[in-house]
């Protein structure tokens, strides 16, 4: 009798689903779908009614009908990428670029910010500013530890006292129970450098007792401080002590002392998630890294006290022989003064240019010519031309890597990261299956990230939904024009909304500001 019931309550719901269905505000047919679960792709169609998924299939047979119908005949249907790493928060909050165009235009409608242990503490004061202003893509924070840390201790590269280490953990804890997905570290550049192993484990122990992720970008990527293999290891340990999941943003082998490592650094992190501990990593499809003169160049011991105490070790002789001397090292490490490119300056005579250059026109050596612009004009963003094509295919081969622009003004990943996946390594050159990485740049992230009904197109799921040109899709920005939008996105969903018709952007506000829930 109880079954009876029950199937008879199944089948009224199923008919009210299906009547639901054939209201559908979007139809997109005769696509191929690539659902983000890993799969190959399969004839199907996809319905999308108010800001949900409600149906996959065969549409014809099942009688759909919709007020929009699109033909997506020799097109890619996907979920919306989700990018896992960005620079995108003072873009969302910004009035002329909140749409988020940089983004859209690759399919991503999903991105998290707040990386590198840098941005806004307030996190709740953010996700409410984006509710009310409006943002194109959704949109998700972290805590960022190396600002908390400035929020209580400033420039200090000391040890916190014990009154110290609990503000920190107050404001994490603040920041997780407003929203946040996890924290986030920078413990390469300072203040994050300054923390040891120790108290970085205290903290994350907090984002661990909410249910949040542990994003890194590590201490060491290279051979600087405690060398990269050091550097993995600091991580999956504080994923071991903190029983956090763990996040590598970006992994790289950055500089010919670490080149070739790739295979080591995956081998260790498979050891760890046998062990038990939760590893994942994001990677951008570039050789070159961005970042600052002052990252890239100065030791964080001459950094400590800020601008000011950093100036004046550059004046004083007996400090500035150490600086130039590790200044030379960390030059060297990163390919020497023609691997580093100084992007999006103000300053006429320096952008497009590259170091050897800059200094050969000066009549001075490379560091000297650094230092005299850090000293002057103040620090440049630059492009660190520091990794080789087989680490970054072997990386992007393993399971647990995913996509991430890593978006910073100036580097031509934050308009091409997620096109260029998909032209350069699945359609030129078959380092990954469409399947793959269409996957790694969907499910995947929503997984690690813990982001709920995104990333795969299921009914019931958000209407995040791409539909994009296999033929055309292409990344076109670079290091001389890095803003140019990619192209090959024929429609954009956000929340079953159109940000992009037929490849044009419609400055649509339809994403949402996310907050973790466990
Ligand atoms: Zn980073």
């Amino acid at each position: 009798m109880r079954r009876l019931a029950l199937a008879l309550i199944l089948a009224i719901s199923a008919r009210a689903a299906a009547a639901q269905a054939t209201a559908a505000d979007v139809l997109i047919t005769n696509g191929t779908l690539y659902d983000g679960s890993g799969t190959p792709g399969r004839r199907a169609d996809v319905a999308l009614r108010a800001d949900r998924i409600v149906f996959v299939g065969d549409a014809k047979g099942a009688g759909i009908t919709a007020a929009r119908t699109i033909d997506a005949t020799g097109l890619i249907v996907a979920p919306g990428f989700i990018d896992p790493h960005t620079h995108a928060q003072p873009d969302l909050s910004s009035a002329s670029r909140r749409t988020n165009l940089a983004y859209i235009m690759q399919g991503v409608t999903t991105v998290a910010t707040n990386n590198d242990g840098s941005g806004p503490v307030g996190i709740g004061a953010l996700l409410a500013k984006w509710d009310s202003a409006g943002i194109g893509t959704n949109a998700l924070l972290f805590v960022p530890q190396g600002s908390v840390r400035g929020a209580v201790m400033g420039m200090s590269d000391r040890a916190p006292t014990p009154a110290q280490l609990q503000q920190m953990r107050a404001l994490v804890e603040r920041g997780m129970r407003e929203g946040a997905f996890g924290m986030s570290t920078g413990l390469y550049y300072a203040p994050g450098s300054y923390s040891t192993t120790e108290e970085i484990i205290e903290l994350a122990k907090v984002a661990a007792a909410h249910g949040g992720i542990y994003d890194t970008h590590q201490r060491d990527e290279s051979s600087y401080t405690i060398g990269l293999l050091a550097s993995v290891r600091e991580v999956l340990r504080i994923g071991r002590d903190a029983h956090i999941p763990v996040h590598f943003s970006h992994i790289k082998a950055l500089g010919a002392d670490v080149w070739g490592d790739a295979d080591t650094v995956i081998a260790m992190i498979h050891a760890a998630q046998r062990e038990g501990i939760s590893v994942a990593a994001c990677q951008y499809p570039y050789d070159a890294s961005g970042t600052s003169l002052v990252s890239a160049l100065v030791p964080r011991w001459a950094e400590a006290g800020g601008r000011d105490s950093l100036l004046a070790r550059i004046a004083a002789p007996a400090t500035h022989a150490r600086l130039a001397g590790e200044m030379r090292d960390n030059l060297r490490r990163r390919g020497g003064a023609g691997a580093m490119l100084i992007v999006s300056s103000r300053q006429r005579d320096l952008a497009g240019k590259r170091l050897d250059a800059i200094a050969a026109a000066r009549g001075t050596e490379p560091v000297e010519a650094a230092l005299e612009i850090i000293r002057t004009v103040g620090d440049q963003s630059v492009a660190s031309f520091n990794m080789n094509a087989k680490d970054i295919d072997t990386f992007m081969r393993a399971d647990f890597v995913t996509t991430c622009s890593d978006g910073s003004d100036g580097h031509p990943r934050k308009f091409g990261t997620f096109p260029r996946k998909i032209r350069d390594y699945v359609l030129d050159r078959p380092v990954l299956t469409m399947e793959r990485a269409i996957a790694s740049s969907s499910s995947q992230p929503a997984r690690d990230l813990q982001i709920a009904q995104r990333g795969r197109i299921e009914v019931g799921w958000f209407g995040d939904v791409i539909v994009f040109d296999p033929k055309t899709i292409r990344d076109l920005s670079t290091y001389a024009e890095p803003e140019r939008l990619a192209v090959g996105m024929k429609w954009v969903f956000v929340n079953g909304k159109a940000a992009v018709e037929n490849g044009v952007p419609t400055h649509s506000l339809a994403g949402r500001a996310l907050r973790f829930t466990k």
